[in-house]
């Protein structure tokens, strides 16, 4: 099925969004390509049969320019799988050392999000949180600046409604469309391609967006207006804050009865509760060493942003909220930046004492 886009462009519908044929054609602005999988590594790759563009302020010869902000744990592979697979990527990062990887791979650099709009068709936004996805989308020498009719913008930050709604008007005032795709997914599933996008808002730029969210993701939902992204994707990680809580207890109780805390991760993972991330942090949790992959900060954030959600609604959420209050004393001792699973810490009789 084609249908004809607000970007004045021409392409076709995926037939279904939640799994990949090992090849697949598609149109992006109009051009023919081929997602192709190394039978190796599953790698995608994006190749063009055709170089046309559609787009109103794009230069007619080249493929469609992509633009990404925000090099951090998550934007740096999302941005390096978009390289690897073809796409032509331009990049910021507030820190422009953290681009010099992604430059050397080919990827060109602009000194400001707005230069990146400006000389993109598509920018893809992965910032900390609501303050820096506004600034970066709407502050000065923000994203909106560059933006205009014919361009996209898509936010997969994790932010709450509101902010995902203000960023939306701002963007959508300029003309351009504008999509929100949080991520479920942590750095490993970054790595691999294999986050799971929470979209909502034009569908239009979804259905333009859909090969490249394949790129980096292994599934996709669109969810409709604005904000039910954000608000998905809060509750997602709502849930896995309060496990990670409810897991560290367990841990360390289970070794101050005598029992071995690595025979618990074991029994764990071959029962109901059985979940990969007990499986994947429970080892390293038992030797207090925590590799970041989700930074403690992060879940913090969105335990914070989910409990105003949830108030919004009257909703009692107290696991949630306990689960927060954790996490603020694992902040206040300084684990921001460790992996959320150094919450554990946060029980640990030092703390609890101090
Ligand atoms: P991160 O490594 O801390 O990266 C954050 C990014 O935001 C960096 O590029 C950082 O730039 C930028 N930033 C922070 N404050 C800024 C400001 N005031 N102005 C401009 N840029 C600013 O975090 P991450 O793990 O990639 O997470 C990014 C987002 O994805 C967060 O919303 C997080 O909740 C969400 N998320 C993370 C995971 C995960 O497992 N890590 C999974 C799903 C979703 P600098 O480099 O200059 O600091």
């Amino acid at each position: 099925m084609r249908i004809k886009c607000l970007m004045n462009c021409c392409f076709r519908l995926p037939t279904n969004s939640m799994a990949l044929p090992a090849t697949r054609s598609s149109f992006l602005w109009g051009i023919p390509f081929t997602l192709n999988f190394n039978n190796n590594n599953n790698k995608r790759f994006y190749s063009h049969s055709q170089s046309r563009s559609y787009i109103s302020n794009s230069n007619s010869s080249s493929a469609p320019r992509v633009g990404f902000l925000g090099i951090g744990i998550m934007g740096s592979p999302m941005a390096q799988n978009l390289l690897k697979a073809g796409v032509d990527l331009t990049v910021w990062n507030r820190t422009k050392s953290k681009c010099e990887p992604l430059i050397s791979l080919g990827a060109k650099y602009m000194s400001s999000p707005e230069e990146v709009a400006a000389s993109c068709d598509l920018t893809f936004a992965m910032l900390a949180d609501p303050h820096s996805a506004v600034d970066v989308a709407c502050g000065n020498h923000g994203a909106a600046n560059g933006m205009a009719p014919g361009k996209g913008y898509v936010d997969v930050s994790t932010v709450d409604v509101d902010t995902s709604k203000l960023i939306s008007q701002h963007i959508k005032a300029t003309g351009a469309l504008f999509l929100e795709a949080p991520v479920s997914g942590s750095k490993k599933p970054a790595e691999d391609g294999q986050l799971i996008f929470l979209t909502a808002g034009d569908r239009n730029l979804y259905e333009t967006v859909a090969p490249l969210l394949d790129i980096m993701g292994k599934s996709k939902f669109y969810l409709g207006d604005v904000g039910n992204g954000a608000a998905m994707k809060l509750v997602v990680n709502m849930i896995m804050g309060s496990m990670m809580a409810s897991f560290s207890e367990g841990l360390l109780l289970s070794q101050k009865v005598g029992l071995d805390p690595k025979v618990l991760v074991e029994v764990v993972s071959q029962g109901a509760i059985s979940a990969p991330m007990y499986s994947m942090k429970g080892p390293s949790m038992i030797q207090s060493v925590y590799p970041t992959a989700f930074p403690l900060k992060h879940q913090q954030k969105d335990l914070r942003l989910a409990l105003g959600l949830a108030e919004s609604v009257s909703q009692a959420t107290p696991i949630a909220a306990a689960a927060n209050e954790l996490y603020k004393v694992a902040k206040s001792h300084g684990l921001s930046d460790e992996d959320f699973s150094a919450v554990i810490e946060a029980l640990k009789s030092k703390f609890q004492n101090s």
